[in-house]
């Protein structure tokens, strides 16, 4: 790791120099709260953002935009749906520590302990704290799909990676590893809480396999790393194709609530640019893969309009990363 890049783990997504600094301090912390913000912590907050509904936003970020390394509990977004009979979280966490902290959030606004855990896909920040629902020989079930399952043994096996935050301490994936796999991933299976059903629908963009769970009778889809708000889009694993179809179905609906991976909790509608820069990005990296450049080259003459809002990297080789996703996809070495 760089000392330029460790000094500074996020950069402002607007390529003016001068701007830079101030532009992260200005975007460095999430924007207001959605719903009703019931808890905070450094690390994250906890919205109601329905009956029987809350949302996490994590708030990683020091005021100067860097990452604070003690505000890494939870790192991605996430929540809890309650039903009559079970309890449901979503996301399992970076560290054990925000898991344990949702948890606990749980049983205060339920009554009732953590009964399923949906991860939405495989990446560190979202399973690597799975462990922290666990009260010692008890947990709730983990629930993941079949391609999620197997990426979370394939990829964390050994050396571990952490796409979100490398710079940290790794994350112990392993005891806790999903309980109830889903095989057919076609289909959209539902769960019924108690009084309330909610949908699991499996998708793929983001990684080959990202979860989002549907919440009919409250309005609110929790989109898993599928949608971002105000944090430029990590296309470490991506499918770029299908990260823009699964986003147009995400957000069709512009009255929803959307729970992002990281980033603010918004209605669809407001998220428009964030559909917009995955378009433009799809257009300049498929003129840059035409024109025989370089991820890198492609990457260096690639801006965020001003239109679009300002987008924080999580790390500063974030366009080269998306650019170099889109020219796997169009050399044909992704399915
Ligand atoms: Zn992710």
């Amino acid at each position: 790791m760089s000392s330029s890049f460790s000094r500074r783990n996020f950069i402002a997504g607007t390529a003016a120099i001068a701007g830079v600094a101030a532009a992260g301090r200005a975007n460095a912390q999430v924007g207001p709260a959605h719903g009703k913000v019931v808890d905070t912590q450094v690390f994250a907050r906890l919205e109601e953002i329905g009956e029987g509904v809350w949302g996490v936003v994590s708030t990683p970020l020091n005021p100067d935009g860097s990452f604070n390394p003690a505000a890494v509990a939870t790192l991605c977004n996430g929540g809890i749906i309650a039903g009559e009979e079970k309890v449901v979280a979503i996301d399992g966490s970076f560290q054990p520590a925000g898991a344990a902290w949702l948890a606990e959030q749980a049983l205060k606004l339920t009554g009732r302990p953590v009964t399923d855990v949906i991860v939405t896909h495989f990446h560190a920040d979202h399973s690597g704290g799975l462990a922290g629902y666990q009260n010692g020989a008890t947990g709730p079930e983990i629930i993941a799909t079949e391609t999620t399952n197997n990426l979370i043994f394939e990829r964390y096996a050994g050396a571990r990676q952490t796409p979100e935050g490398a710079q940290f301490a790794r994350p112990v994936i392993r005891p806790v590893m999903p309980t109830r796999i889903i095989t057919d991933e076609t289909s959209i299976p539902t769960m019924d809480l108690g009084g309330r059903t909610i949908r699991l629908h499996p998708l793929k963009g983001h990684t080959p396999s990202d979860m989002a769970i549907v919440v009919d009778d409250a309005n609110v889809i929790f989109a898993g790393d599928l949608v971002w708000q105000g944090l430029f889009h990590n296309y470490v694993d991506a499918i770029p194709s299908h990260l823009t179809t699964s986003v147009e179905h995400l957000l069709a609906d512009t009255s929803r609530t959307i729970v992002t991976g990281h980033g603010a909790i918004a209605n669809a509608g407001d998220l428009g640019n964030y559909l917009e820069l995955l378009r433009l990005v799809e257009e300049k990296a498929r003129a840059s893969f035409e024109a025989g450049k370089t991820p890198a080259e492609g990457a260096k003459e690639f801006t965020v309009p001003a239109s679009l809002g300002n987008w924080l990297l999580f790390n500063p080789r974030y366009y080269e990363t998306a650019f170099e996703a889109w020219r796997r996809e169009l050399a044909g070495e992704t399915s």
